[in-house]
């Protein structure tokens, strides 16, 4: 069988342009239609990566074929006989890990990107071939998970991909790379680094081995032959992670990992291991036990579904749940990172708003989509989601249950026959592996916008649900407000029903004067905190260029927050309720 033929040339990284030559040995007799991925499996909103297509032409037997634009993603060739060959250029400098990078430091790719999908042939194999750069980027290689065909010994050379779903599976990382290699359940693995680092490669695989080895014993199998989890080492304000088959591309702080002889921010570090933790969990969860619309998704349009809270907020609770079960974590550690996940969620006034399942379904343009109302009006599913899995683990365990029996369940169902999850079938599977009934749960948290009942669950494990007294924000407490940064009296956000609010104010609003006296960030910070409850304020401020005074009073609305720790007194029977939940028995 003929396969779908792609060249992928890098020759002129100061244009960040990488030159595409695609051939399709069989174009149908009417004109081939092709088209680019609006989005990307694992991200979900429309990107439109044609938008970065910046010249193509097609053609057959040396002669130039016409193309015609069908809608924003997709072409037509005229009729041709013979091979049909496109050439195109993509333009790619975005660090995202969901599109495609390329300057003289390095090369990074998705298929999405890169890869025409030829209609009605995207069942056949595709074949990559991977030129090398210019001789002075001899120290460039090439790292993918995509089964090689023919490479040199830095990686250039032929790859292929079963089809074109495969294809756009693989993301590809050329550079300087730093790679450390390991085994876990007898597979394979790389952890891969690329951009400026001096990384303690030695700490990081052998932690990378301790988790994955973790993950695969709770499922029971890895379901790759080989795993890579391919890392961009930047700047500090650059976090990201897009889950694949049998690879993850990750983003993060340089400053985040280990480096020998030097002091180690081990919450940083942590933060990096379940980045991986999360990214790898999803290798079962989401890429293969999946929602039935994600089945073979059109990736032209939007797919919904309202179970992201279950892929992404599962996924979220075991990440860090994970760290803590393979001893990467301690149980105070875990405790204190969960603290923070509920006071966030506490001070989210959206999620009154927007109940689990819509923050899901809304994904496309809400979650993905967040402006300066998104506190006062959304709840994120990772967030939640995280939460509602913990209460649900929390209620199972108490009648002698566990939620790890229903991802072993779903694992089971996928590897005995692929069978995906219908939307609604989350809570009649709990009630089926379990004979628990959480319709309750489920109407009150997932369809409804209650809290997760934790401070009652928590009492129940031996820990304790305390507000937490250092964790306070006084502009936001008695003003209803937040400021962009530390040194700026821009405001980034108003919050429903506070003061600001009430005065006036709005997001985006530069706050220049309090009683006719210059304001800082600061100064603000220290006169709202000595004033008596009730004080007013005289208010000056610019709303683009418009100069408005307004008047603003001190009125504190105490935030909700969380601080659970371990209570050491707790009867025997609740200790051993708590240390099986801590170890995953
Ligand atoms: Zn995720």
């Amino acid at each position: 069988m003929s396969s779908i033929k792609y060249q992928v040339s890098l020759h002129a990284p100061q244009t960040h342009l990488f030159e595409i030559q695609c051939t399709i040995t069989h174009p149908a007799p009417n004109g081939q239609v092709f088209s680019l991925p609006a989005w990307i499996p694992g991200s979900y909103l429309v990107r439109d990566f044609a938008r970065h297509i910046v010249s193509i032409s097609a053609t057959a037997s040396g002669k130039v074929i016409a193309l015609t634009k069908l809608d924003k993603n997709t072409w037509q060739s005229a009729p041709c006989s013979g091979a049909l060959i496109l050439s195109y250029q993509v333009y790619a400098y975005d660090l995202s890990v969901r599109t495609a990078y390329l300057d003289h430091q390095r090369a990074y790719f998705n298929g999405t990107s890169l890869f025409m999908r030829i209609a009605d042939q995207d069942h056949l194999a595709c074949e990559v071939s991977i030129e090398a750069p210019a001789k002075s980027f001899k120290h460039w290689q090439v790292a993918t998970t995509m089964p090689a065909i023919k490479v040199n010994k830095s990686g250039y050379g032929s790859y292929r991909a079963a089809n074109y779903a495969e294809l756009i599976d693989f993301p590809v990382e050329i550079g300087e790379l730093t790679i450390g290699e390991f085994k876990a359940g007898g597979v394979p693995h790389r952890i891969v680094i690329s951009g400026k680092h001096q990384a303690d490669i030695k700490r990081i695989t052998s932690d990378l081995k301790t988790l994955c080895d973790y993950h695969i014993r709770f499922f029971g199998k890895a379901p790759f032959k080989r795993y890579d989890f391919l890392l961009y080492a930047a700047a500090d304000n650059q976090y990201g992670g897009l889950e694949h088959s049998n690879s993850t591309s990750l983003i993060c702080p340089r400053s985040w990992l280990p480096v020998k002889n030097e002091t180690v921010d081990e919450s940083c570090y942590q933060d990096f291991l379940g980045l991986c933790s999360h990214e790898y969990f999803h290798a079962w969860h989401v890429k293969r036990i999946r929602p039935q619309v994600f089945a073979d998704p059109d990736l032209g349009r939007e797919a919904y579904t309202r179970l992201l809270w279950v892929f992404e907020g599962f996924t979220a609770y075991y990440d860090t749940l994970a760290l803590v079960r393979s001893g990467l974590m301690s149980q105070e550690e875990y405790l204190k990172s969960l603290s923070k996940d509920i006071t966030r969620f506490l001070r989210t006034p959206g999620r009154k708003i927007q109940a689990l399942n819509e923050s899901s379904f809304d994904t496309w343009i809400k979650l993905y989509k967040p402006d300066e109302n998104t506190p006062n009006a959304q709840i994120s599913y990772y967030l939640k989601g995280s939460l509602v899995a913990l209460a649900i683990d929390l209620t199972l365990r108490l009648k002698g249950r566990a939620l790890d029996e229903i991802m072993h369940s779903l694992w089971k169902r996928y590897s005995q026959d692929k069978q995906l999850v219908e939307e609604h079938e989350i809570q009649s599977l709990i009630q089926q592996v379990t004979g628990q009934n959480l319709s309750k749960l489920f109407k009150q948290c997932v369809h409804g916008t209650e809290d997760p009942p934790l401070k009652n669950l928590f009492s129940k494990f031996g820990i304790t649900f305390e507000p937490d007294k250092a964790d306070i924000n006084v502009l936001r407490e008695s003003l209803g407000l937040l400021l962009a940064n530390e040194s700026e009296t821009r405001i980034s956000n108003v919050f429903s029903g506070g003061a600001a609010e009430r005065s006036g104010l709005a997001a985006g609003d530069v706050l220049l004067a309090l009683d006719n006296l210059k304001l800082t960030a600061k100064s603000l910070k220290d006169i709202v905190k000595k004033k008596m409850e009730g004080s007013k304020f005289l208010i000056h401020f610019f709303r683009r260029d418009e100069l408005i005074t307004c008047e603003l009073v001190k009125e504190t609305k105490a935030l909700e927050s969380c601080d659970l720790k371990i209570k050491a007194d707790a009867k025997p029977e609740t200790i051993a309720l708590r240390e099986a939940w801590f170890k995953g028995s």
